[in-house]
């Protein structure tokens, strides 16, 4: 391997985006029922809101990339379902929301450790389908490039977003090692374009795809060792 550029997925690779989302939406969903004298917002759920983003970003794929727009979008959504429409209060739940969503993420322990020891042979970037970026968490110094695919209105898997990758990065496929939770948009992904990958599988569950990573790792620490670097 000739290995001289190594990105990076964000969401659950170096934060756990689910648990600041969830954390978020708890807080929004208070203050929408502080608000909404309906019985559908008091019975409202946390997995209610993730159910109607999701269906909404479905709704509007490739129409619209911002994904604070979408959670906009949502939440007017969500005040409908609830029998209260109500623009300027969505509003008002996404500033909410945004402001938890922003300032109370945390990286995994794994990541400055490893992040100090790649940083001095590598060049380090990050690529993410998420919107998470690196100066709202302090990596901001680590990365040589930054590519979301809400910028570049292609996301992973697309090739497309792969070289990206290579062109920002200065670098061939076969020199690119990309890392990341998903096997589909990070190891199928990356490999459909000859890239290396790393398959950061923290839970230890089971592959049942075709997905087929160069490597399987539990925690980014393993990342030094699989290329060949001593501490
Ligand atoms: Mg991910």
């Amino acid at each position: 391997m000739n290995i001289s550029v190594i990105s990076f997925d964000g969401d659950m690779t170096l934060w756990d985006f689910r648990k600041v989302m969830r954390h978020s939406l708890k807080q929004t969903l208070t203050e929408l029922q502080r608000q909404v004298p309906t019985q559908r917002a008091l019975e409202l759920t946390i997995d209610e809101m993730i159910w109607l983003r999701d269906q909404y970003a479905n709704e509007v794929k490739g129409k619209i990339w911002n994904l604070l727009e979408i959670r906009q979008g949502a939440f007017e959504q969500t005040l409908e379902y609830v029998g209260y429409p109500d623009k300027k209060l969505a509003a008002h739940l996404n500033a909410i929301y945004r402001k938890h969503r922003f300032e109370d993420i945390e990286l995994y322990p794994d990541v400055i450790p490893t992040f100090d020891v790649l940083a001095q042979h590598f060049k380090l970037g990050l690529l993410s389908n998420g919107n998470t970026y690196p100066e709202r968490c302090g990596l901001e110094d680590y990365f040589a490039f930054v590519i979301f695919s809400q910028d570049v209105q292609v996301e992973k898997p697309d090739p497309q977003i792969f070289e990206i990758t290579v062109q920002q990065a200065g670098c061939e496929f076969s020199q690119l090692l990309h890392v990341g939770d998903s096997l589909e948009n990070d190891v199928t992904g990356a490999n459909n374009v000859g890239a290396h990958t790393v398959w950061l599988n923290r839970d230890g569950v089971e592959n049942t795809t075709d997905a087929q990573p160069d490597y399987e790792v539990h925690s980014l620490t393993e990342i030094p060792t699989i290329l060949g670097i001593d501490r």
